[in-house]
């Protein structure tokens, strides 16, 4: 059966991954909403009109009409067989629409939660270090450098952090993820719809648990067969 999948995860817990391997091994194309806003500024139609004229004014596009956005790009040809939803929805309003969208296409949704302890990941992008001539690349946490702070192959240097990885940028990150995903998390909980897959463990052991989800879920859907 045809499959919506809300793919969730923190920074860092690997969802990009998971949703590269569901698209090359089982066809599912990643919708994201920044994509597909971006595909439809380029476009004349009058759903594109639409959106245009709310943009210009300056205002917020309404649930109703981003749902219709979504709609409108999944009916094409490459999401038949399903597709995975990136950056939608991001409100339990919008997730009360998407089960609709569901139903009117005949697709089975599964919300997966890619689960990795958030302190953990504060230690994989706040320990990251890189060599500047080489590029390898070490955590101070889980795969120190021999020498405090240099290149095992590059004593010389003096190992860089990016901007990105510092304390105060990831708490921010990481903090921003926990709020927006708390309600959808709350939301698919309640409907019985959330899977939590267990990220500590290596892609392809994440992406095994993930396809025998979407495997039981085709079996419990169908019970006459
Ligand atoms: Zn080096």
């Amino acid at each position: 059966m045809s499959k919506i999948i809300v793919l969730m995860g923190a920074p860092g817990a690997g969802k990009g991954t998971q949703a590269r391997l569901l698209q090359q091994r089982l066809g599912l194309p990643q919708i994201s909403t920044g994509d597909m806003f971006r595909a439809l500024g380029e476009t004349k139609t009058p759903l594109a009109e639409e959106v245009r004229a709310i943009q210009q004014a300056g205002k917020l596009i309404p649930d109703e009409l981003v749902i219709r956005v979504v709609e409108d790009r999944t009916a094409k040809d490459d999401c038949r067989r399903g597709y995975i939803l990136d950056g939608f929805p991001r409100t339990a309003a919008q997730a009360e629409m998407l089960e609709e969208l569901a139903r009117r296409q005949l697709k089975k949704l599964s919300a997966i939660l890619i689960d990795v302890p958030l302190q953990l990941l504060e230690k994989r992008m706040t320990g990251r270090r890189s060599c500047p001539i080489c590029g390898e690349i070490y955590n101070l946490y889980f795969r120190p450098p021999k020498l405090d702070n240099k290149c095992d192959r590059h004593p010389e240097a003096e190992l860089i952090q990016r901007t990105d990885d510092r304390q105060e940028k990831v708490r921010v990150r990481l903090e921003t993820y926990e709020r927006e995903t708390a309600p959808l998390l709350d939301y698919y909980q309640h409907t019985g719809r959330l899977h939590r897959v267990d990220g500590l463990r290596s892609p392809e052991e994440i992406y095994g648990d993930i396809v025998k989800i979407l495997n039981e879920e085709v079996v419990r859907t169908n019970p006459a067969n």
